[in-house]
């Protein structure tokens, strides 16, 4: 059977830069967006040749790809539809910013097919978007949806972050209850991970700031998987809701399934052909390398086969992720020809031996429910 692809196109484009982002995103540097585009739009089309391939969802992450015009990516998209063959349900999402979403915007974006909205919404309270370094409001992110369904884009996601500096169970109570509230159809919720060279980690260095005891942090996810549970959701994946099967990331489970995806633009992963790509990093340099390479993976920084042993680790490690999916002894069987419990015998002794994991009917391995917060237990029997 044919395999599905997805595409990724990464926009490393934002106004400004949040406190706590390491991204491979740049601020000042849209004087590089028409060259970029171009470069984009290169890169895409030189997988032409090989790209006969059915594509079932593609992504505009970043960045912040609401800082391209709507003319930018009417050329991305009708270069990702010249190129691959996108299914007629493809689910084609984009990245915004609240602040950057106009009725002509939200309208041109949903003429253009895409479909699913994904908005850094991070919280709901005013001086914790301030500590964030964000740039947009609240009620521009309520705006936001309402534009965007008037549009007709009915699949909405948004983003909060949690264990943040001053963030306290009250606090985050809100910005839960708010986003149920907002109606969207979505919920990705991130911890936050405080990365070398961010602001937030010089400030919180220089005392400035202080994060919440680990035990708030647990406490807050705890809250909300119970918040959103109680009005719907369905908890699918460790970090993400959605209120219906139906808008489940595609996208998102193509890599927790280890299936193949193109990767386009600055700092963009792929896994094509049992090859791993990364693209070059700076913004300069990427443009560089497409307008100068002759190569099918012009801006590639690495280009490695793909060890199977490691592959089979990825499906566990990813597959658990999954919390109703999880990984089935038959799926395992069909795309390895190897018995899971083979290959993984010492690893699932101890899952087995700590409760981290069960098994379900039909041979089906899952994450112990009770068992989510402390997943990177079961992770790391897969890491060498
Ligand atoms: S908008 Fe997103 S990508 Fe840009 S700086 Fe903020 S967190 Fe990073």
């Amino acid at each position: 059977m044919d395999s599905v692809y997805s595409v990724y196109i990464h926009v490393p484009f934002c106004r400004t830069r949040c406190f706590y982002c390491d991204f491979n995103t740049f601020a000042g540097k849209d004087y590089l967006i028409p060259d970029y585009v171009n470069a984009l739009c290169s890169e895409i089309t030189r997988q032409k040749p090989y790209a006969d391939v059915p594509v079932h969802s593609v992504y505009f992450g970043g960045g912040t790809p609401s800082r391209l015009s709507i003319a930018d990516v009417t050329r991305i998209m009708e270069t990702v539809r010249g190129t691959f063959r996108l299914t007629l349900d493809a689910e084609i999402t984009f990245e915004c910013n609240p602040c950057d979403v106009t009725a002509e915007y939200a309208r041109g974006l949903a003429d253009l097919g895409i479909n699913r909205v994904s908005l850094g919404m991070q919280s709901a309270v005013p001086e914790e978007l301030k500590r964030m370094g964000r740039r947009h409001t609240l009620e521009q992110t309520a705006e936001a949806i309402e534009t965007l369904r008037s549009a007709g884009i009915r699949n909405i996601n948004v983003d909060l972050i949690y264990g943040y500096p001053g963030q306290n169970m009250e606090s985050w109570e809100r910005s839960v209850r708010t986003a149920i509230e907002l109606c969207v159809q979505h919920v990705s919720l991130y911890a936050l991970s405080v990365e070398e060279g961010s602001a937030l980690r010089k400030q919180l260095e220089m005392g400035r700031l202080t994060l919440p005891e680990e035990d708030v942090t647990v406490s807050m996810y705890e809250l909300a998987a119970r918040m959103l549970s109680d009005h719907g959701f369905r908890h699918y994946e460790i970090s993400n809701w959605a209120v219906d099967e139906a808008y489940e990331s595609r996208h998102n489970k193509q890599y927790w399934f280890v299936q193949p995806y193109y990767g386009f633009g600055a700092g963009a992963h792929g896994w094509i052909n049992d090859r791993r790509i990364r693209n070059e990093g700076s913004i300069e340099a990427y443009i560089r390398k497409v307008n100068t390479s002759g190569e099918r993976f012009p801006a590639a920084a690495e280009n490695i086969p793909q060890d199977s042993h490691i592959e089979m680790q990825d499906v566990m490690m990813l597959g658990l992720r999954m919390l109703h999916e999880g990984i089935t002894e038959q799926r395992f069987r069909e795309r390895f020809g190897e018995e899971m419990r083979d290959v993984f015998c010492r690893e699932l002794r101890h899952l087995e031996r700590k409760n981290l994991v069960r098994w379900t009917p039909g041979g089906r391995l899952q994450l112990a429910p009770d068992k989510v917060m402390v997943a990177n237990q079961a992770f790391i029997e897969f890491v060498d």
